[in-house]
């Protein structure tokens, strides 16, 4: 069974890791050859809108997926008529577009932030007014790890965050004071089996995610936030792993945004549960039976981001597990991740301290 990846990117590369003791054997479609995926397994070199490369894709393998958000909608079209392609289209095309996914939140019951549309300067100003400061100005669509975004504090900001972003399909969003991010992730098969993992701390700097923290203990929470993800799954007929993250707020989960894919906050999974996010992303496009999502001690997980830390240093870290993902180093890029886990949460986080003191800020 070979699964074409649309994407070679970390995420390509850690799902054919998870994959080869499965069997599967792995293409990807990607538009630079030296990328993490390279590693473990061939690279159709070409543009994930290139009809050439995608036919080749499909050609090449049983069942197609992606490990990137930004994939256009017709090229996933496309490939799905002569190769089953999951996770389904629609959830990849919501996703893509902020005021959809958060519409869609709104039908589903699921709380956001207050928002409107944005596509000119008077409505900008009508929607400050709407929305209330502080508020965030974000691009409705190619917006990740914080680009495309501007914060609005004062009636001052409305000009110069017109000027940075304006001329593209925006969205304003209430700024929520959260007491911290987490997010959940889940699987859904083709059998329609789900399940779903602990809740995730995260914290961001600079928009990206530095470190994660699992589980997240709260039952309440947990239960909310599984009920969220499963009406997401059950409206998409959704197969494959699906991530929510939410901002907390007073006790109360409020949804930021979807990714219908395996995600950076799940890294953990791989050392931290009995199966990882990639395995299950694996099994459930797959129609296999969905591995267990229980935590198998506290993780953290930390980013490498734009200089990978001293290899040997990491490794010196008792119980440290070091991935690097081979890319050339850049400001903002992420490079790789260190996981570690311990029996309690105050064992984790002491290692957590250790290992942060190891890893370049
Ligand atoms: P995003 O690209 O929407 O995931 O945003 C990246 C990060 O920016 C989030 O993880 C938050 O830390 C912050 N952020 C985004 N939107 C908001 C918001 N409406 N209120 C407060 N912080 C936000």
């Amino acid at each position: 069974m070979k699964i074409g990846v649309i994407g070679a990117g970390q995420l390509g590369q850690m799902l054919a890791l998870a994959g080869h003791p499965l069997a599967l054997e792995f293409l990807f479609l990607d538009s630079s050859a030296d990328s993490p995926g390279a590693r473990v397994g061939p690279i159709i070199t070409g543009r994930f809108d290139d009809p050439a490369s995608l036919r080749k894709l499909a050609a090449g393998a049983d069942l197609v997926t992606y490990e990137f958000e930004n994939v256009p909608v017709s090229a996933l079209e496309k490939v799905s008529r002569t190769r089953p392609c999951l996770p389904p289209v629609e959830a990849l095309r919501v996703s893509q577009d902020r005021l959809l996914e958060k519409q869609l939140f709104q039908r589903l019951g699921i709380p956001t932030p207050p928002f409107r549309p944005v596509d000119s300067i008077d409505e900008l100003r009508e929607a400050v007014t709407a929305v209330g400061l502080p508020c965030v100005l974000k691009t409705r669509r190619l917006g990740y790890d914080g680009r495309g975004q501007h914060y609005l504090r004062r009636p001052a900001d409305i000009l110069p965050a017109w000027a940075a972003l304006g001329g593209v399909p925006l969205i304003l969003e209430g700024f929520v004071e959260f007491d911290r991010e987490v997010s959940i992730i889940g699987a859904r098969s083709t059998r329609g089996e789900t399940r779903c993992y602990p809740l995730a701390e995260n914290q961001h700097r600079g928009g990206i995610l530095r470190v994660t923290r699992a589980p997240h203990r709260n039952v309440r929470l947990q239960r909310a936030a599984e009920r969220h993800l499963r009406r997401l799954l059950d409206y998409f007929e959704y197969a494959g792993v699906l991530t929510i993250e939410f901002f907390v707020q007073r006790g109360k989960l409020i949804a930021n945004e979807v990714a219908p894919r395996v995600h950076n906050s799940g890294h953990w999974t791989i050392e931290g549960a009995v199966t990882s996010q990639f395995e299950n992303h694996l099994r459930a496009i797959l129609g296999l039976p969905l591995g267990d999502t229980s935590p198998v001690g506290h993780a953290a997980m930390v980013n490498y981001i734009g200089t990978m830390p001293d290899r040997d240093r990491i490794l010196a870290l008792p119980g440290a597990h070091h991935h690097d993902y081979g890319k050339a180093p850049r400001a903002g890029r992420k490079l790789g991740h260190c996981t570690v886990v311990a029996p309690t949460a105050a064992g984790r986080d002491a290692l957590l301290r250790q290992l942060l003191r190891r890893v370049p800020r």
